[in-house]
């Protein structure tokens, strides 16, 4: 606030009652004492973080911070890379704080459901900061391979700056021929995962980076996350906030991977992403809605001036771009479906389909 003198110490959070009277030789604001974190999990106001991120050690040490006042509503996430002051110990009941927020390379977003809706209109959440790679989990089978979802989460991704895989789980009862064709024209990364597979390849392409994973129920996501991420491993950490209730599972985690083979690469880090069923992409431009489907991007260009791309566009060049075969009329069919679902007026049918994935 211009003009008005402030000071940040213990007294503006209230860690330490009685501590204000202290002189304040130590106080910030530029904080020189803090040390850099990660946060791996959040839960109702408390942030847990661990502060050896860089280093190959298997089990991180992990802090429970608050907020600082001086922050302001900014939000932390899961993925934050922030500074913390205080009690950085550790121990039981230490309490750290977070001063500052170093600058996100990526911010994954979703607009909130309908639930969440405000009088403001639908919200938008950020799911997962910094994170370097999407990875969309499909099952080649049992549940069948849902392209829509799929098409969903690329937008997210290309509009985040995030790389995606695409992770194909079941891979011993169907083959992924028909997926891999439906994203031919796409420059799409992926891997295949089998129930008895070792994953070499997979981890491989989570080495060194900090990875989301999203996907609906039943598609192998859970079943991924406990082969490549053993319990004990996983439950250190995170233990204060599962300590704190269900909350936890609905909200995003980072979890580190561990070392499999001895090398001092770092194995990366995976974001699971529980609570997430879907992306709303109501705060993707059409523009930076068609990122997500490259082999259309070159179609529009004999489109007229700010054309909608809907069917409703007498003029709108796709249809011939298509007929023409330079894409897929599916893919057509899936941005148009997305285009709906971004203003709102589709059928509660489209929508409900939408909801569960469906293509
Ligand atoms: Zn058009």
């Amino acid at each position: 606030m211009p003009g008005r003198r402030r000071e940040y110490d213990e007294e503006d959070v209230r860690v330490r009652p009685g501590r204000s009277s202290r002189p304040r030789t130590r106080t910030r604001p530029l904080h020189e004492d803090a040390v850099e974190g990660f946060v791996i999990a959040v839960d109702r106001g408390r942030y847990t973080c661990v502060l050896d991120v860089g280093t190959p050690q298997e089990q991180p040490e992990a802090v429970t911070a608050m907020r600082a006042r001086e922050l302001g509503r900014k939000s932390v996430v899961v993925g934050d890379r922030v500074s913390l002051v205080g009690d950085t110990s550790g121990a039981p009941g230490a309490l750290a704080r977070i001063v500052r927020i170093a600058e996100r390379t990526s911010v994954l977003r979703r607009t909130a459901d309908d639930d969440e809706t405000t009088a403001e209109g639908r919200l938008e959440r950020v799911v997962v900061a910094n994170a370097e790679q999407l990875v969309i989990v499909s099952a080649l089978a049992d549940p069948p391979p849902r392209t829509g979802f799929i098409d969903r989460c690329l937008v997210a991704a290309y509009d985040a700056g995030i790389e995606p895989l695409l992770c194909l789980t079941k891979a011993d009862l169907a083959p992924p021929d028909a997926v891999l064709d439906y994203y031919r024209e796409l420059d799409l990364r992926h891997v295949l995962c089998r129930p008895d597979s070792d994953l070499t390849e997979v981890r491989a392409a989570l080495a060194q980076r900090v990875s989301v994973l999203v996907g609906h129920s039943g598609v192998g996501k859970s079943t991924l996350v406990n082969r490549l991420v053993p319990a004990a491993l996983r439950a250190v950490g995170v233990v204060s906030a599962i300590g704190r209730g269900r909350h936890t599972s609905t909200s995003a985690v980072a979890l580190r991977l561990p070392h499999v083979v001895r090398t001092r690469d770092d194995p990366g880090w995976i974001v699971d992403t529980p609570g997430v069923r879907s992306f709303g992409l109501a705060h993707v431009s059409a523009d930076s809605l068609l990122h997500g489907f490259p082999d259309l991007v070159e179609g529009t260009l004999a489109c007229p001036p700010n054309c909608e791309h809907t069917p409703a566009e007498a003029e709108c060049a796709l249809d011939a771009w298509v007929t023409a075969g330079n894409a897929d009329e599916r893919r057509l069919a899936s941005y148009r479906r997305l285009l709906a679902s971004r203003s709102g007026d589709e059928s509660p049918e489209v929508r409900r389909d939408r909801e569960l994935g469906m293509p």
